[in-house]
């Protein structure tokens, strides 16, 4: 017996002293759930607490898992530990042995050849994640002469064995028998560090994670995680011949899910009881929007609409009625260039856990806004990887510069506002990954500037398609209007921010930013509220009240619309802490939705709401048009401009020559006239 076969004895002894003491219950559990329950979870925070010997058994664990791992399952066998239902002993290689709890993290970035064999902890995301599939673990071959050979087959390599291994026989040449072998679930995927260690203008670095058996379909593909493993190297092989390079991964022990987005800030009794005062505050909504982005001055409405977004309930499912019920609220922030779209969403998305700021212009993800679908290098197979929107699932999504977005992308934006979910075929696999995040989107309009009497879908790239915007809960139109006051205030909050840290702004935020993240994050863990029939009373009023504005022809709200209501109202009632949604929520919410329909629903002509004018075919302009064409066909079908609009006149007192104008040149856009030349119309 060498020096070395005492060692692993005595481990193995302590091992089974610590299995005894420490994880009774466990081994019972497996024992009565077998096979279904196969791996025994070893927490290297309490090992490291165990008595007198608990320090070097845990640093054992860092440097030499193999072992570790090896003298647990020899503890559980030779003293038989686990016994099944039915009092058989379970083999020791039929347990996993999983270890978690390590509590010294190392960064992804500086895993390096030293580390191999050991055990490791690193946190970050999933950028990739392939389908289980099982992967051979006892292989069996047969040799010309009958004879069977198994042969055990480490992660990932397939290696065939040298000859027969029965004795005296000397073929050499073995054929595989897959019915016969024994395989396993396997699952790799790459994990990427988290983006506060990456560096700018640098690629985030990544690493294989290899996950084998029980643990498969357990890796959540958006947010943080730890993973607990050992180190391991593969020989890289590029183009069928094995490279000197060695690829580092990490043979998966466990995983620790991050808690969820909010749930992660860590909110104390006292908190508590200071979320709960501020909670009665009758206008909570004012002070929590003048909070979250206070390095912006004015927009008070917008603020208000973005604020209740992050208030957005969970989706629901109506049981009996089988209706999946999307509580996110979405809005589009549509204005002219440099009035702070950009660093509003910005500085929205840093301050949100997990959300995610995309522009169309820069910094998206090379998975886009959806997901792409790759080759993995390991062993081939293809992954998935999520794109934005997945990532920012139970969080919030904001897309800046939407326009410059690839177009399959602004299609996607369908079903990831309405469905929440965004579908995959392709490479075999079928699949869906959830999308149930809040979206903010912001873009600059056609032209560059806007228009306030055009429509909103004439100044809206061609890109967008029309049916996208009635996604969006809140519209808001942005402009850059002069107005000295206004204009005197913003500048000198915008002149404050450079002026160090004793300024003193004339407008100063009612809550303290660490406390607006714990209020989010506090009222966000209530369950969703309920319509009250007040509420429901006074929303189902405003709706009809809407419509009834509409005249025949137009429809000045859809049903939609009314959905969008009922978001709103519930974001408010989950904002000061309500259990169910009340007539001051249906008060609160009708307001913010009829400041965004005033901007982008109203004709200007008639002060009414018209839903069509989104989409570009008011009323008014529709009769408008007609009117043209009964003016030309009387003209003999031509005319000049100067014509038109004299006749117009005579017709309509109320409209411009500018106004005539912007229909003339809508219809020669659409084909219903041709202009000849210059100032001259005529029928198409
Ligand atoms: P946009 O995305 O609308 O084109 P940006 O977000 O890029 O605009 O804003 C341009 C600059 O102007 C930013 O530095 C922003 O902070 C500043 N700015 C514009 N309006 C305001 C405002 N109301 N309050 C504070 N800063 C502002
Ligand atoms: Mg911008």
């Amino acid at each position: 017996m060498t020096d070395n076969d005492l060692h692993t004895g005595d481990r193995a002894d302590l091992w089974r002293d610590y299995l005894r003491q420490k994880c009774r219950k466990q081994l019972a559990e497996i024992g009565r759930e077998w096979p279904h329950n196969r791996s025994l979870y070893i927490d290297y925070k309490v090992v490291e607490r165990w008595g007198k010997e608990g320090i070097a058994l845990a640093d054992e664990i860092l440097e030499n898992p193999g072992k570790v791992i090896e003298d647990i399952r020899d503890a559980l066998e030779n003293n038989t530990l686990i016994k099944t239902a039915d009092n058989q002993p379970i083999k020791k290689d039929a347990i996993n042995i999983r270890i978690k709890g390590v509590t010294r993290k190392v960064l992804l970035r500086d895993l390096r050849a030293q580390g191999v064999g050991k055990f490791i902890s690193v946190e970050g995301t999933m950028s990739r994640i392939s389908f289980v599939l099982p992967r051979l673990k006892e292989a069996v071959f047969k040799c010309p002469a009958g004879h069977f050979t198994k042969k055990y087959i480490h992660h990932g390599k397939y290696v065939e064995p040298t000859g027969c291994s029965t004795d005296g026989c000397t073929f050499k040449k073995l054929d595989l028998i897959p019915k016969r072998s024994t395989y396993t679930d396997s699952q790799i995927g790459q994990l990427q560090e988290l983006p506060e260690y990456q560096k700018p203008g640098e690629i985030p670095h990544h690493i294989l994670i290899d996950v084998e058996d029980d643990l498969c379909g357990q890796i959540p593909a958006v947010g943080r995680l730890t993973v607990n493993g050992i180190l391991k190297s593969t020989q890289r092989i590029v183009r069928g011949e094995k490279s000197a390079t060695f690829d580092l991964y990490i043979e998966v022990s466990s995983i620790e899910r991050e808690q969820k987005s909010f749930s992660e800030i860590e909110i104390t009794e006292e908190d508590e009881t200071a979320i709960l005062a501020l909670a009665k505050d009758p206008d909570i909504l004012t002070k929590i929007s003048q909070s979250i982005v206070p390095a912006i001055s004015g927009y008070d409405d917008e603020k208000k609409g973005l604020a209740l977004q992050i208030f957005s309930a969970k989706q629901a499912v109506h049981v009996q009625m089988n209706k999946v019920l999307r509580g996110s609220i979405h809005i589009m922030l549509a204005g002219d260039p440099g009035i702070a779209k950009s660093t509003m969403i910005r500085l929205l998305a840093q301050m949100i856990p997990r959300a995610i700021y995309i522009s169309g212009t820069s910094g998206i993800t090379s998975a886009g806004l959806t997901y792409a679908m790759r080759q993995d290098g390991f062993d081939n197979r293809w992954v998935v990887e999520p794109g934005a929107a997945p990532q920012a699932d139970e969080s919030q999504l904001f897309v800046d510069e939407i326009a410059e977005m690839e177009a399959g992308d602004i299609m996607a934006l369908n079903g990831i506002l309405e469905e929440q979910k965004i579908n995959f075929a392709k490479a075999g696999m079928v699949g869906e990954l959830n999308t149930r995040c809040a979206t903010t989107v912001a873009m600059n309009p056609k032209g560059g500037r806007f228009d306030s009497c055009a429509p909103l879908a004439d100044q809206i790239p061609k890109k967008i398609p029309p049916q996208l915007l009635s996604r969006f809960d809140l519209i808001y139109l942005m402009q850059d209007t002069v107005n000295l006051t206004k204009d005197a205030k913003d500048a000198s909050h915008i002149l404050g921010l450079w002026s160090g840290n004793d300024y003193q702004f004339e407008v100063n935020p009612p809550i303290p930013a660490l406390m607006v993240k714990k209020f989010i994050a506090f009222m966000k863990r209530q369950p969703n509220p309920i319509l009250n029939p007040q509420a429901r009373k006074r929303l189902m009023d405003e709706f009809l009240e809407l419509r009834k504005q509409s005249e025949n022809g137009t429809v000045a709200i859809t049903k939609r619309a009314l959905e969008a209501l009922v978001r709103l109202a519930t974001a408010h009632c989950l904002m000061r802490g309500g259990k169910e949604v009340a007539l001051q929520d249906a008060e609160i919410s009708i307001k913010t939705h009829r400041y965004s329909m005033a901007q982008t629903s109203t004709d200007p002509a008639t002060g009414k709401f018209d839903a069509d004018k989104v989409s570009g075919h008011t009323k008014e302009k529709r009769n408008r048009a007609s009117t043209i064409l009964e003016i030309l066909r009387n003209q003999g079908g031509k005319c000049t401009r100067e014509v038109i609009y004299r006749e117009m006149a005579v017709k309509d007192m109320s409209v411009t020559k500018e106004k005539i104008d912007i229909i003339l040149d809508q219809m020669a856009q659409e084909g219903a006239i041709l202009e000849p030349k210059a100032g001259v119309v005529k029928i198409a």
